[in-house]
């Protein structure tokens, strides 16, 4: 059929919410036809909610998609519902011959991409899906023996001497959908506003495509460079900020790899840098490795050991964490930054995750719910390998008797304390070497920082030496129970 005659495509778009170099879109407007993008807000119990801090997320790039998908003369048809009923639905209603999507790697999520595949393969629909949200398949990449990594550093070995990233696909130069009903992304009310806690969001934050290619610019501009000396400082911008973007796929890893590698290819110095950085781009590919290959990663211990470890509850010591109370300034302003930012450096993820589950010995499913309702950039492959990865339990994990000591990680990593003082400003006042420990601050020093511990800022939950204590006796006793 001439391109010009084809009937319609439809573009299922889920978490890659770009139009520039999208193999689904670009592979729809190759083929002819109208080309109508689609974004299906699912309701169905076999799906986790989306947390409160992704609905403002996905609010805001929804907003920003349908306004860019506007401007090339298109529509974003925004439906409520089962995806399984509303893809036929639509389907029917467009008289499309095709429907084009990213994959998903999620066990849900598979089960029901498959389902509607079938059904519309059994209708006669050319239904295909596509890698639109990392470097290469979890399935690509095998070790010398077979079966998938299950250690970080030979996986990134064998990703850095042999990926290629293809070249860049077009930008569709019209889009189409004008013609058909859809839903108001506004009468979905996606705001947290219970409580609302989300307005502080902004003040970092700019969702969509154009957002996501501002920010990794900047970074090129000036982050990539100190990477490696910066990334583990809170006190400094030294990371990138793509992790929502790369989230929502408004940002591709594969744009995010041409872009590094095309500057190191053109004399980036100090080159380590930007390796360093794309390494991480890596551990978030090998997080989706393991989530595909143990898709109960997100609940279940990856090593069952685990499974016998006596965590204790305590909703007490838990709310304090949340709230950034626990008296342990790095892990308090960590809590309060993911709060007021939805998003937490990643040297103090690790440390107020390790407060969780050694120091508080609480289970590190509690703090990963934490996370996934408070992270713009929570990640179902991500989140559970973070938290599997520093309580131990994870693949190629932290040993859980390494115990994260929260004052001296404040110390090496906030050297300035401009972190804490930023986040905790009741104790902006108190000289920097007792920013990290106040209860080792003499009385007088104290009062003149207008400190007055239990008052206006906590004593420690738990004394350090005794919760390291704590955890290391319970994973002796757990070794011992093997
Ligand atoms: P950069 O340092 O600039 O890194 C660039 C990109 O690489 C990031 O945007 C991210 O996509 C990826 N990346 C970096 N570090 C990691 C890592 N350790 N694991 C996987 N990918 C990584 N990241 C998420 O995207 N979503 C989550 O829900 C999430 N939960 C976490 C929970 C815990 C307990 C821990 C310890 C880490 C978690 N991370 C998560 C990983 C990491 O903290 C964030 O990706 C990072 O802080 C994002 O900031 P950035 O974009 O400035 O990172």
């Amino acid at each position: 059929m001439p391109k010009e005659t084809q009937q319609p495509t439809l573009v299922w778009l889920r978490n890659d919410l770009r139009l520039t170099d999208h193999p689904a879109i670009a592979a729809a407007a190759e083929r002819g036809g109208e080309v109508i993008c689609v974004y299906i807000f699912e309701e169905t119990d076999a799906l986790r909610a989306k947390g409160g801090a992704s609905l403002w997320w996905l609010d805001k790039s929804l907003r920003a998609l349908r306004s860019d998908i506007s401007s090339l003369g298109g529509k974003l048809i925004c439906r409520k519902g089962d995806p399984e009923k509303i893809v036929p639905a639509l389907v029917e209603e467009t008289k499309a011959t095709s429907v084009f999507w990213g994959r998903r790697y999620g066990k849900a999520e598979r089960e029901i991409d498959g389902r509607i595949k079938q059904a519309l393969q059994d209708n006669g629909i050319d239904a295909r899906s596509f890698n639109t949200t990392l470097l290469t398949e979890p399935w690509q990449i095998e070790t010398g023996s077979g079966g998938y990594y299950k250690v970080f550093t030979p996986y990134w070995k064998a990703v850095r001497e042999s990926y290629e990233a293809p070249s860049t696909l077009p930008r569709p130069e019209k889009l189409g959908g004008m013609g058909v009903n859809g839903e108001r992304i506004e009468d979905w009310a996606l705001h947290p506003t219970q409580p609302y806690w989300s307005e502080g969001f902004a003040t970092m934050w700019t969702p969509g495509e154009a957002g996501a290619a501002a920010r990794l610019s900047d970074f090129l501009d000036h982050g990539v460079r100190q990477y490696e000396d910066m990334r583990n400082r809170p006190d400094c911008d030294g990371t990138s900020g793509l992790s929502p973007h790369l989230h929502f796929g408004e940002l591709s890893p594969v744009q995010v790899w041409r872009a590094v590698k095309s500057r190191i290819d053109s004399g980036l110095q100090p080159e380590s840098s930007a390796w360093s950085f794309l390494s991480e781009i890596v551990w978030r590919e090998f997080s989706y490795v393991l989530l595909y290959f143990n898709p109960d990663m997100g609940w279940e211990n990856y090593n069952p050991k685990f499974n016998a470890m006596p965590w204790k509850k305590d909703s007490a010591s838990l709310t304090a964490w949340k709230k950034g109370q626990t008296g342990y300034p790095i892990v308090d302003a960590g809590m309060r930054q993911l709060w007021a930012r939805g998003w937490m450096h990643n040297r103090v993820r690790m440390i107020v995750a390790s407060f969780l589950t050694k120091h508080l010995l609480i289970h590190w499913r509690d703090g990963e719910d934490w996370f996934w309702d408070t992270l713009v950039d929570a990640d179902p492959a991500s989140n559970s390998s973070g938290w599997q990865w520093t309580a131990g339990s994870g693949a190629d994990a932290a040993p859980y008797f390494r115990v994260f000591n929260p004052i001296t990680q404040g110390q090496k990593f906030d050297v300035s304390g401009r972190y804490v003082r930023e986040w905790c400003p009741e104790l902006k006042d108190l000289p920097t070497k007792y920013l990290h420990a106040p209860w080792t601050a003499d009385p007088e020093t104290l009062k003149r920082a207008k400190v007055d511990l239990g008052t206006t800022y906590p004593k420690p939950i738990i004394d350090h030496a005794e919760g390291r204590e704590r955890a290391l006796t319970a994973w002796e006793a757990l070794k011992e129970k093997q």
